[in-house]
């Protein structure tokens, strides 16, 4: 008599799944996961994920964890997939927990001014519905149309307007979150205020899928500014606008966004463009006193810029920031982008720009950098050829040396994209001994088996 098969863990968990999930949550089709490996950072870890659930409710999420946890799988939580550290890549035999499609506003208060939104909602469209009140969410992540509100709290993304209204992390009142044993927990409040117990809401928030599954946010909405004045400065060099930029700092001018383009990026989105400097710098300033402090704004550019042009328009202001949107689709378009996100002392952006340059010559590879200046966080973006099937040494030596210029800056590996599998081998780096000793107890507190994200942020 011959043995019977031994039931592995795997089919043990996939059929406990089936059991005990609605019957449209589950994938295992092997030509259906292959895009779940991977997000937009086009990381692939190795291997092809076991199955996707797509939740749609938080009992999705807690049944799917709680026979994860008992069995010892590893579960990498995924919004839109358009994160750029690989944060959300699906390694061999691991489970896809898809919340894009908990897509529900359960709630808009104008009264309160707040939101209360499943993690799969998009980010542009919670923008909008706020809009029919009189209100806006103010992060504005450059994908704000694909990406989703779930991914945004587990990045602590940032955005264009982080200038004035501050990251992810600062609209964020409230969560319900899934822990690794399928424990429901909810954590902040309604209010604006309140200092209770330790804030986990806000240690919640840019964990990156690794400490909680989040199911629902509580958001804090802002009224629509009344007026808003925007500036296109173009300048004869990049160091040039880098200094403008921290000059309005300086001056005690609070813009709700200064973005900065350099000349190559520019000659990405439109040759045009290119063609009317070697670097853009796109402020605008928001409220009652927006034509005000522009003014003050468009004087203290004036120094150092070759031209600087102010609209009130909303129109043309909307189709100026469109082509900043563009920038990264753009250089897609060019090769495969290595995209990094340091952030440096706003005193210290210029100094970041020329060592930049200066890492791209030495190491002979194409750096394309733009920068939220306001917040002094640069996306140096190597392009290598796409058909390489691995990215060059001279790539990864040359990222290696920009992490390190952002440290001895002062500055950070990453401002906004989170550490995910491409910065894992710099994190220690930053975070010393002792603290990366304690993010790690924290981790085993919430996650004693290392079901969730392993391998990721820390
Ligand atoms: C064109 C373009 C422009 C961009 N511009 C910006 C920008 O301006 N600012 C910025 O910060 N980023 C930007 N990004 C990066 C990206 O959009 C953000 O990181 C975004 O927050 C990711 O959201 P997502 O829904 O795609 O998450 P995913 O990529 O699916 O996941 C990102 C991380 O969050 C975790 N996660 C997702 N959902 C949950 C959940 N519900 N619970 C727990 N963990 C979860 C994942 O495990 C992963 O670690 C840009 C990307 C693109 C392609």
């Amino acid at each position: 008599m011959t043995a019977a098969p031994e039931t592995t863990v795997s089919a043990r968990f996939l059929g406990l799944l089936a059991r005990d999930l609605p019957p449209d949550r589950l994938t295992t089709d092997p030509a259906a996961l292959s895009p779940y490996a991977t997000d937009r950072s086009g990381t692939r870890p190795g291997g092809e994920p076991l199955a996707v659930v797509h939740a749609r409710r938080t009992e999705d999420v807690t049944v799917t964890l709680r026979h994860a946890h008992a069995l010892a799988v590893p579960v990498v939580p995924r919004g839109a997939g358009t994160g750029l550290s690989g944060g959300a890549t699906a390694s061999e035999g691991s489970l896809v927990l898809d919340l894009s499609g908990m897509d529900r506003i359960l709630e808009l208060s104008a009264d309160d001014q707040l939101a209360v939104v499943e993690p799969g909602v998009i980010t542009a469209e919670l923008d909008r519905a706020a809009g029919e009140q009189g209100l806006r969410y103010a992060p504005d992540p450059a994908s704000a149309a694909l990406s989703t509100i779930g991914g945004n709290i587990a990045t602590n993304a940032g955005g264009l307007r982080c200038a004035k209204y501050g990251v992810t992390r600062d609209s964020v009142l409230g969560l319900e979150a899934v822990l690794a044993d399928g424990t429901v927990l909810g954590t902040g409040r309604r209010t604006v205020k309140g200092v209770t117990g330790y804030d986990l809401t806000a240690l919640l928030t840019g964990s990156e899928g690794t400490l909680a599954v989040i199911t629902s946010a509580t958001l804090r909405l802002r009224p629509v500014p009344v007026a808003t004045a925007t500036i296109a400065a173009y300048f004869p060099t990049f160091e040039a606008a880098a200094e403008a930029s921290y000059a309005i700092g300086r001056a005690g001018v609070v813009p709700a966004l200064a973005e900065l383009v350099d000349g190559p990026v520019l000659g990405a989105i439109d040759p045009a463009l290119r063609g009317r400097g070697a670097a853009l710098l796109l402020v605008q300033c928001d409220g009652a006193g927006a034509a005000a402090e522009a003014a003050v704004v468009a004087r203290l550019l004036t120094p150092f810029a070759s031209t600087v042009e102010t609209t009130e328009d909303p129109a043309e202001a909307d189709a100026l920031l469109a082509a900043r949107r563009l920038a990264l689709p753009a250089l897609e378009r060019l090769g495969r982008p290595l995209i990094e996100d340091i952030a440096v002392p706003r005193s210290r952006l210029a100094e970041a720009v020329r060592e930049i340059r200066a890492i791209s010559v030495r190491h002979d590879v194409p750096v394309y950098t733009l920068a939220h200046a306001a917040d002094g966080n640069l996306h140096p973006i190597i392009i290598v050829d796409p058909a390489l099937d691995r990215l060059p040494d001279a790539a990864w030596e040359a990222a290696g040396e920009i992490f390190a210029l952002a440290l001895r800056l002062g500055g950070t590996l990453t401002g906004e994209h989170g550490v995910g599998l491409l910065k894992r081998q710099w994190v220690a780096d930053e975070l010393g001994p002792a603290a990366h000793a304690v993010q790690r107890r924290v981790k085993e507190a919430f996650d004693p088996r290392g079901i969730l994200n392993p391998g990721k942020a820390l």
